[in-house]
């Protein structure tokens, strides 16, 4: 649109479109690259598949299961408004199903934002979904396919990912606390399952300066970060220890576009 394509100052806008599955997605995987990007003057639009509906509750008293979605599309937005993110785009494809379900219609919204926007770098999950949850494996196949079907002229695609003994991190941190369940599990999962061990190839982005607003944004979803929740516990001193650097990968696709934002911001990872 014309009257989006330049800032006062006669710079073409440039934009970034993040492609996530579930409210708070946004926060954990990039809370604070998308913030630093918008603090940078990007337009950053978030793209969220689901709503959230089917998720379990946090606290009973907050929230009805039948307004369950409505209430976390309010609470996305209130992240969102935390990040500086300019624009959410909440989708209501079902929750749980993004994998089968809309797969022509998810795929179309995507390449629809594409066009809108003429984004300079769209963000998603990697290949295993942060811990092989299929609908976060449903956005990066759908993302993936979008924008591989626009050749050349698609712009840059980065997968945002973690290393794996990030999560075991924040949940020994919590328990010394006395918090979040006595097992040893994060959502109810074996916390070494999250992340990845291969880390080469990813790109750094330091954003431990915008670590107090990535916990802000994660403590909007209030219907998802009840007591049980590590991170729920975790402080700002640990958050910006443990939480303070995000990872991208550039997927391998070819792209005429220029390298984006993320990889001016970014640190090439380095082997140990
Ligand atoms: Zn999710």
């Amino acid at each position: 649109m014309a009257a989006d394509s330049s800032a006062p100052s006669g710079e073409p806008i440039r934009t970034v479109l993040a492609v996530f599955a579930h409210p708070d997605d946004e926060s954990l995987m990039c809370g604070g690259t998308l913030a630093r990007l918008a603090d940078a003057g990007v337009r950053v639009v978030l793209m969220c598949g689901t709503r959230g509906e089917r998720g379990s509750i946090s606290d009973p008293s907050l929230v009805t299961a039948d307004d369950l979605g409505a209430v976390r599309v309010r609470e996305l937005q209130e992240a969102a408004d935390v990040l500086g993110i300019a624009e959410v785009i909440a989708l209501d494809h079902r929750d749980g199903d993004l994998r089968w379900n809309d797969v022509d219609e998810f795929h179309a919204d995507i390449v629809g934002a594409i066009a809108r926007l003429q984004p300079d770098a769209v963000i998603t999950f990697a290949e295993n979904g942060l811990y092989w949850h299929l609908d976060h494996i449903g956005v990066h196949e759908r993302t993936y396919t979008a924008v591989k079907s626009l050749g050349a002229g698609a712009p840059p695609l980065y997968y945002v990912t973690m290393p794996k003994g990030i999560i075991r991190a924040v949940v020994e941190s919590a328990h010394a606390k006395g918090g979040a369940p006595s097992d040893s599990s994060f959502w109810g999962l074996e916390p070494d399952a999250f992340g990845e061990t291969e880390m080469e190839e990813c790109l750094a982005i330091d954003v431990r300066p915008w670590i107090a607003r990535k916990l802000t944004a994660l403590r909007c979803h209030r219907t998802q970060m009840g007591s049980h929740n590590p991170i729920a516990w975790i402080g700002e001193e640990e958050a910006r220890r443990l939480l303070g650097i995000e990872y991208f990968r550039r997927a391998p696709l070819e792209s005429a576009k220029p390298d984006s934002m993320l990889e001016q911001l970014g640190e090439p990872v380095i082997s140990q």
